[in-house]
């Protein structure tokens, strides 16, 4: 796979000859230092811009065989995203945030109350529902986005530079929170840093550099790696928040403020 920009007469080749997989249900670290391609290669994965040449192909479709349309509903019905600058809307509540994606999709209200709840809970903030993100840390707020990246239970979940703009201690209860959600939900999790700090957190390590890949590593006795069988979408998915279950330790200490 390709990929150009195109700038005035210049043509820019970013990504050339890009050629892996990513596995289902896996935790999959795409490293690069700034300017090695990855959020161009994300927007690939994720269907928010086209290659010049070769395929994407997500969740078993060819998405070049897509036409605009087709692809945003796909990319809606499929696709998670966690951006590095949270990206949530200011005039709504954490709770209408996590809800919009949902009201979008013509779900019903009693129904998809009780999925964001779920969801809030799932995030630790529960107790946040009806702050707006100027009233939530810069955790909280990326943990809203998350929220709202599962909203739809996408088959994928792509988070570019999530914790670019936390703290180091934010940043890994950030991780450890996609972590958590990606193994309970068995939901493939993309996620691309330039902190080489964080890979141990893969199950797949990805190093891009100047548009190539320069290795791949993958863990080799990570999750099993059969997807769950999608859930009858009548069912709700149990969130587990029985602290048995669950050790959220690590999202009670991050209270602190934005890092800027
Ligand atoms: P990373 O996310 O690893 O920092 P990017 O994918 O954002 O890398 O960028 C890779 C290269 O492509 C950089 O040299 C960048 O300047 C260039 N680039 C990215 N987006 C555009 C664009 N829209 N137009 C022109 N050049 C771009
Ligand atoms: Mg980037």
């Amino acid at each position: 796979m390709r990929k150009s920009y195109r700038m005035d007469d210049v043509t820019v080749p970013v990504l050339q000859g890009i050629d892996v997989e990513i596995r289902p249900a896996y935790f999959t670290v795409l490293l690069g230092p700034s300017g090695s391609g990855k959020t161009t290669l994300l927007n690939l994965i994720g269907c928010l811009d086209r290659p010049d040449a070769g395929k994407v192909i997500v969740a078993g479709t060819d998405v070049n065989s897509l036409t605009d349309d087709e692809l945003a509903d796909f990319r809606a019905e499929n696709i998670g995203f966690v951006f590095q600058s949270f990206n949530l809307i200011p005039v709504l509540t954490a709770f209408e945030n996590v809800e919009y994606p949902l009201v979008l999709a013509g779900m019903e209200p009693e129904r998809r109350q009780r999925r964001v709840k779920r969801l809030l809970d799932a995030v630790g903030l529960a107790d946040r529902a009806d702050n707006r993100p100027g009233q939530l840390s810069g955790g909280q707020r990326q943990r809203v986005a998350i929220a709202r990246a599962l909203a739809r239970k996408p088959k994928l979940v792509i988070a570019d530079e999530p914790t670019a703009n936390l703290d180091s201690q934010t940043g890994a209860a950030i991780i450890a929170l996609m972590r958590w959600m990606q193994q309970n939900f068995k939901i493939s999790f993309i996620f691309s840093s330039h902190d080489s700090g964080l890979i141990k957190a893969a199950d797949d390590l990805i190093v891009l550099r100047d548009g190539v890949i320069q290795s791949v590593r993958r863990k080799p006795d990570g999750p099993e790696a059969v997807p769950s069988a999608p859930v009858d979408d009548e069912v709700e998915p149990r969130w587990a928040t029985d602290a048995a279950e669950t050790d959220f330790s690590f999202l009670r200490d991050e209270t602190r403020p934005m890092a800027r």
